[in-house]
């Protein structure tokens, strides 16, 4: 299987060149969703009375788009859904990745975010599938709050106990995302500190983005970066962390002894499109080239009226050309995107 894999692939990579958008952007970083499915409703995230909306596609399709967006740089796989540990067939697509190589011949960063709920018993799998890395969503380290997010009963200790599952195995570094929203989990944020101290992980605060199926958003509603380490010190003194890559992110802090690491990611206060390197593939085979897009580009479509690798290049090429300059949250002109996050793909 690994030799045909990477024949094709090298075949790939020998007819195209890099992804490079029409503002100069490496594209170098995939997510896809593999199940629109989700077993948690967060709050902020959906509305409660909606359930998948689009189709999840055979597995093997996932692997033959991914496979042909690797044959034009992509360096970084992340599986998002949805809920990816929901779907039947991710751990056979996890080893298929993983034998995939970059265009300079190394293993790709293969990566997973999830909401947890199975982690416990799919951590070990998924490592020894080749998963190279994992993220696990939590949005407060208080049992009844969480649950209350998620809107299922005793979802905080079946997510704690795949957090520490994920680290026994050595998925390191484990990442925890919580996403603030004001008046509603700011008062988590020194817990999280300790979570992170405590547990060994990196947490990573995120602004809240206009992505809910609902209408929550507003500017008030987002908790700013500079609130964030302003509560952090109120804890302990924050030492700002040197960045891990150019296109990072997250902007990193520990503490005066050096012990745990929180990063912040403010898509919205601090906008970081000049740098983006993203694209992402929905579980029904659409492209998006922003979070925020206002249309899909239907890469499945090709696949399904017969077109080759070749043809799914050129259809690639095509659609990253147009990759938006940047988002326009908080603007006058700003449009809430086609799809909410959790049919996109986080
Ligand atoms: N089910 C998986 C999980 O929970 O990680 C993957 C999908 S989920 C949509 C991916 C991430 O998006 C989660 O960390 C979630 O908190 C985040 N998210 C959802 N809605 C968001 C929003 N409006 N703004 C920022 N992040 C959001």
């Amino acid at each position: 299987m690994a030799s045909t894999l990477e024949s094709i692939q090298s075949a790939a990579a020998g007819r195209a060149d890099r992804l490079i958008d029409k503002h100069g952007r490496a594209i170098t970083d995939l997510r896809v969703s593999v199940t629109d499915r989700c077993n948690y409703k967060c709050v902020y995230c959906r509305t409660g009375n909606e359930g998948a909306v689009y189709a999840d596609l055979p597995i093997a399709d996932y692997l033959r788009m991914a496979r042909v967006f690797v044959g034009l740089g992509i360096e970084k796989v992340r599986l998002t859904g949805g809920e990816p540990l929901l779907r039947r067939g991710l751990l056979e697509l996890v080893r298929d990745l993983s034998r995939l190589r970059t265009l300079d011949g190394a293993p790709l960063d293969l990566a997973l975010t999830t909401n947890g709920h199975l982690l416990e018993e799919m951590a070990e799998p998924l490592r020894d599938a080749g998963l190279s890395r994992i993220t696990v969503s939590m949005d407060a380290v208080d049992a009844e709050k969480f649950a209350r997010i998620t809107r299922v009963p005793g979802s905080y200790e079946r997510v704690l106990a795949g957090v520490r599952a994920a680290k026994r195995v050595g998925l390191a570094p484990v990442k925890v995302n919580c996403v603030l929203l004001r008046g509603f989990n700011e008062d988590q944020i020194v817990r999280f500190a300790q979570f992170s101290r405590e547990e060994g992980v990196i947490v990573r605060f995120i602004e809240f983005m206009p992505l809910e199926e609902d209408r929550l958003w507003t500017p008030e509603s987002v908790v700013s970066m500079k609130e964030i380490v302003t509560a952090l010190g109120s804890y302990r003194p924050v030492v700002r962390m040197a960045p891990n890559a150019a296109s990072e992110t997250a902007v990193r802090y520990t503490f005066d002894d050096g012990v745990g690491e929180i990063g912040i990611i403010a898509p919205v206060t601090q906008a970081f499109c000049g740098a983006c390197s993203r694209v992402r593939l929905t579980s029904d085979g659409k492209i998006r080239t922003c979070l925020f897009s206002q249309s899909d580009h239907d890469l499945y479509g090709v696949m399904q009226r017969g077109g080759s690798d070749d043809d799914m290049v050129e259809f690639i090429r095509r659609t990253i050309e147009r990759k938006e300059a940047r988002h326009h949250i908080g603007e006058p002109e700003f449009l809430k995107p086609s799809r909410s996050m959790v049919h996109i793909g986080g």
